[in-house]
């Protein structure tokens, strides 16, 4: 692929038009804000599309998935309420954007895809971009067990409902954040693991995600 890893003014200046547009519409978290500001996004495109980059819009990354759209992948960063060294369980790298948001908020990322060929591709380019995390590939709607207890887990695909699989694989005080819905929409989950089993749910916004397939899932 022709990337070219440079960071011009234009890609440096639409990056901060970027991050006050996402204050606009709401995102208030400074740290979130910074990490966005820092992720150079245009990296996950081909040159071609550089210009698409900083739209505040989702975009197709091949084998029919897409980048997350940057208020997405704001909103999901700011309800994981990240503190330096959380382990924090990724489901759905597909580009690796929101990963590398993730390890830019001071997290040690976990993160699953189960398309080989996104897995093969983002594992590759991170380090390249100077990224570091830990990546798997397979069906992330069941958590990896074998890592788990996690601080956060956050799921970057539309599930039909939450996987009890995942609570478990949570820290008491661990917070997971999953779209639940149908294919058409899904409402933003929060869920608070306060106990062993007792937990504190929270429904927000509506958003429209590509769909977890799995097990556990679709
Ligand atoms: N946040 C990512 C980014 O910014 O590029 C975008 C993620 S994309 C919206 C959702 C990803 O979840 C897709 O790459 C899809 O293949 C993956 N996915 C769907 N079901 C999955 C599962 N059960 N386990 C792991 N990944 C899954």
């Amino acid at each position: 692929m022709a990337y070219k890893y440079i960071d011009n003014y234009r890609e440096k200046g639409a990056r901060k038009l970027l991050v006050e547009e996402l204050k606009k519409k709401g995102i208030d978290d400074e740290n979130v804000l910074a990490a966005i500001g820092k992720v150079k996004r245009h990296y996950f495109f081909d040159e071609t599309f550089w210009n698409q980059a900083y739209k505040d819009i989702a975009f197709p990354i091949g084998e029919g998935q897409t980048i997350s759209q940057p208020y997405t992948v704001a909103y999901q960063s700011q309800l994981l309420h990240i503190n330096k060294g959380d382990k924090v369980l990724e489901i759905g790298t597909g580009s690796g954007y929101q990963t590398c948001v993730l390890l830019e908020l001071g997290a040690k990322v976990y993160t699953i895809e189960r398309q080989e060929k996104l897995y093969n591709h983002t594992r590759q380019v991170l380090p390249h971009i100077g990224y570091k995390a830990n990546f798997f590939v397979g069906d992330g709607s069941i958590g990896i067990a074998k890592h788990a207890p996690y601080d956060k887990i956050i799921v970057t695909a539309g599930a039909p409902t939450v996987p009890d699989v995942l609570l478990k694989q949570l820290k008491i005080g661990g917070i997971l954040v999953i779209p639940v819905g149908d294919e058409h929409s899904q409402k933003m989950v929060t869920i608070i693991k306060v106990a062993e089993h007792d937990y504190e749910k929270i429904v927000l916004d509506t958003f429209r995600f590509v769909p977890l397939v799995g097990d556990k899932a679709w």
